[in-house]
């Protein structure tokens, strides 16, 4: 049951649309909540909000759609991927609309998160088959002891996801789940459930048999425990915080989960760095979705010998950025999220200011813009003891920081508990590898903010320290969505002293056949 969202005269999408996503949602059962557009004010829907009947409803059916899906061969579960990969692209401008009127960000950030999908839905529909394929490894006798490892998906996997690209984050993780033979039953955002509804409305356009994707709607404080009790996988992204919960919770069950945590990124520009380069491509990965990614940098640390002349075009570059959320690629940086974002944001930034921080660029909120736009902000003199120095903002604010050494540098870039995503630069590749590997951070991008490490759908990405456990992209992000069955069965002779002959003696030749295994180097 659905309740039809009620529109205001000045509604931000159109209603017919707004009904029609919400299909794909088993809600209705509990008060609904209004959304609004974070850029313009503008009501969006009264978003029915699922009740534990739903949540009981949604979980029935995607259990009966989901014995059916797993039987069905892998190639043809890959045909959806495939296609949902084309409509994707052929239907982008529907879907960007829609991200920038839930989130507020600009349209080329919101067309980040196109890409995303499209990489991922190439990617698990390339590597599926050969990833859930049997593996047959040797037996513990070769020969005697065949052994089959199947792989079995976990079947309903919850996907929680926050708001900030609620079309990545929403789609890439639900993708390479499905195809491993599962079903999801999708949490998104409030704020951003119909972007999470388009994406499950096009996968079931691309050929994805209906039950097997749904979404329920709620606060996760109100709803998560109830989507995590009946599920048997868990994929988290958001806060650390939340986390835990998410991790207590799945523990208590003893269901297996991934969690996709916040960051306090560092970026270090070092003395032999093409600095121009830097300075440019830094704004992209300080400043992408205004801040409100997991991934952007919200510390810069500026060798000395080139610090004066990064930091002087790079303030340059973020004081010409053009602010805007308009539904066209005018504008470069959109509007925060909700009030609370911007709090957090002014408070950073005040509390900085207060204890002597010196603001280089922006520093102050633009309400002539929309409710909650906050210009890109960069900040200098910030010392321990400033909320801003240790805490992630999510918001577009970084802090330059001028250093020593390499060494320096990666120390300041290591001090900290989060260990989400670093950016190294230098001329020297070599160089940037090895300061790479010093740092305390599941991906580093050398010569790049945060895209070629996240856009390599081959390589895992995720977190150390509180940024998280468990991995997305790359096999990993695949192979976490399924139970390895080893099935072994032994021929011919049985593992045990044949008959007439002794524990001793079969001791005896065991002993001498594990030598020989050693010496031919066998696995
Ligand atoms: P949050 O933890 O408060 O909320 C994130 C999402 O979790 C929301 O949709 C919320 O409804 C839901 N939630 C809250 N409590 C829940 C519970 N008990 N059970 C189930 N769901 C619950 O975080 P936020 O401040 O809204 O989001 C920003 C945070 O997310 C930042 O810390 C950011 O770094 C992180 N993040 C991480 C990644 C990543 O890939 N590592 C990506 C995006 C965002």
């Amino acid at each position: 049951m659905t309740t039809a969202p009620t529109l205001s005269a000045d509604a931000a999408l159109p209603a017919g649309l707004v009904r029609s996503l919400l299909e794909h949602a088993v809600a209705g059962g509990a008060p609904a909540v209004e959304v609004s557009a974070p850029a313009t004010g503008q009501r969006i829907a009264e978003l029915p909000q699922s009740s534990v009947d739903d949540i009981d409803r949604a979980f029935a059916t995607a259990r009966a759609a989901q014995g059916e899906w797993a039987a069905t061969p892998v190639r043809e579960r890959v045909a959806v991927l495939r296609r949902f990969h084309d409509l994707v692209l052929a239907e982008q401008d529907a879907i960007l609309d829609i991200v920038q009127t839930e989130t507020g960000k600009s349209r080329a950030h919101a067309f980040d998160e196109v890409g995303d999908v499209a990489v991922n839905a190439r990617y698990y529909a390339s590597v599926a088959e050969k990833l859930l394929a049997t593996r047959k490894p040797r037996g513990v006798l070769p020969v005697l002891t065949q052994v089959d490892v199947r792989h079995r998906p976990k079947g309903v996997v919850a996907v929680i996801s926050p708001w900030n690209y609620p079309l990545a984050l929403a789609a890439s993780d639900a993708l390479p789940a499905l195809v491993a033979g599962n079903a999801v039953i999708a949490r998104p955002d409030n704020q951003t459930a119909l972007t999470a509804l388009w994406a499950i409305d096009a996968a079931v356009r691309a050929g994805l048999p209906r039950g097997l994707w749904q979404a329920v709607l709620g606060r996760g404080r109100e709803i998560g425990g109830e989507v995590i009790g009946r599920a048997d996988y868990v994929d988290y992204t958001g806060s650390s915080a939340t986390g835990r919960t998410i991790a207590r919770q799945a523990g208590e069950r003893l269901i297996g989960y991934s969690l996709e945590l916040g960051g306090k990124n560092p970026l270090l520009v070092l003395a032999d760095a093409d600095v121009s380069r830097a300075a440019k491509v830094a704004v992209r990965a300080c400043f992408s979705s205004a801040g409100q990614l997991c991934e952007s940098m919200e510390r810069i640390y500026v060798h000395d010998g080139v610090y004066d002349k990064f930091v002087g075009e790079f303030v340059a570059n973020v004081r010409a950025l053009k602010l805007g959320a308009a539904l066209n690629y005018d504008s470069d940086m959109g509007s925060l999220t909700f009030q609370r974002q911007l709090d957090t944001v002014s408070s950073h930034v005040d509390d900085a200011v207060a204890k002597g921080a010196t603001v280089l660029a922006g520093g102050r909120a633009r309400p002539d813009l929309g409710p909650y736009f906050y210009e890109p902000t960069v900040l200098a003199d910030v010392r321990p003891g400033m909320t801003v120095y240790r805490e992630e903002t999510f918001g577009p604010v970084v802090s330059v920081y001028r250093v020593a050494s390499d060494d320096e540098a990666v120390a300041a870039a290591n001090d900290t508990a989060y260990g989400l995503n670093a950016s190294v630069w230098t001329k020297d590749a070599g160089r940037g590898r090895e300061i790479a590997a010093r740092i305390n951070a599941g991906s580093v991008n050398v010569n790049e903010g945060f895209i070629a490490a996240w856009g390599s759908a081959d390589a895992p990405s995720g977190g150390l320290g509180i940024s998280g456990t468990g991995r997305r992209h790359g096999p990993e992000g695949l192979l976490k969505y399924i139970d390895t069955q080893t099935i072994a069965v032994q021929r011919v002779l049985p593992i045990a002293p044949l008959p007439g002959m002794s524990e001793q003696l079969w001791a005896k030749t065991m002993t001498l056949y594990f030598g020989v295994m050693k010496t031919l180097r066998q696995k």
